[in-house]
């Protein structure tokens, strides 16, 4: 069976939410689709592991918001590879609460839909939520972001949770130096710049040359030159799970 063929169902990038309890969470999402046009339904595909998958089946109430190509993957790090259950993946990020009571996000949103749960399907490892669309808005024009924009561009990975994850994604990649790679010589030529390094949980690459001013990193910092309990911006991977990127 060749897998590349579900990268050819054109999906795209969501951020579902929901409340219960008092607890605001949300989650990247890329399986959704329109199931019925009245009254107006949507399936959501959630891994049962997922706090918002836990939240949603008891709030009987969720939102999605589409995603536009300019979110940056910080973003889509904090509600795809980070777990509310370490953090309040809503503080900074600018929302509000739809009329069925689960917070919508705003930021990077150009629409968004409210759904109270009719029914739910059990897929084992994911839960299928079939929703009834009771609120809808557009907010912007620009272009959302497709999954394979995401791959293919913005080069994310997927999140093991995900329902359309591959195993093959973490599998990419080999550190120069490694068995086959030139003989074991060790020189390191002058003039060559710092090797840019690839986060293996989410995809984010870490650019010498740019650094991350924000947190204080300054551009020309090497990878190596990182401290060592240094973790990655976008899904919090330490820093072992990193592989160099051929020069
Ligand atoms: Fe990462």
């Amino acid at each position: 069976m060749n897998m590349d063929a579900f990268y050819k169902i054109p999906c795209g990038m969501y951020i579902v939410s929901t409340a219960h309890g008092g607890k605001l969470n949300g989650q990247v999402v890329n399986a959704i689709v329109q199931v019925t046009a009245t009254p107006p339904k949507i399936a959501v595909s959630l891994n049962k592991q997922n706090l918002t998958c836990q939240l949603c089946a008891r709030s009987g109430v969720f939102t999605v918001s589409v995603l536009d190509q300019d979110a940056p993957m910080t973003f889509l790090g904090r509600f795809g590879f980070k777990s509310g259950r370490d953090l309040d993946k809503f503080e900074g990020v600018n929302h509000r609460l739809g009329r069925n009571g689960a917070p919508i996000v705003l930021d990077h949103a150009l629409a968004f839909f409210e759904a109270e749960v009719t029914s739910t399907l059990d897929l084992d490892t994911h839960l299928l939520l079939i929703g009834k669309v009771t609120e809808a808005e557009v907010l912007s024009d620009v272009e959302p972001m497709s999954y394979a924009f995401y791959r293919d561009i913005k080069k994310g990975l997927t999140s093991k949770l995900a329902a359309t994850y591959q195993a093959k994604e973490g599998a990419a990649g080999r550190k120069p130096g490694a068995a086959g790679d030139g003989g074991g010589r060790v020189e390191v030529p002058p003039l060559v710049a710092p090797a840019r390094y690839r986060c293996n949980a989410c995809g984010y690459i870490y650019d010498p040359a740019v650094g991350i001013p924000d947190a204080g990193i300054k551009p020309g910092t090497p990878f190596e030159a990182l401290p060592g309990d240094w973790r990655c911006p976008v899904c919090g991977a330490r820093k072992d799970r990193f592989t160099a990127l051929p020069t």
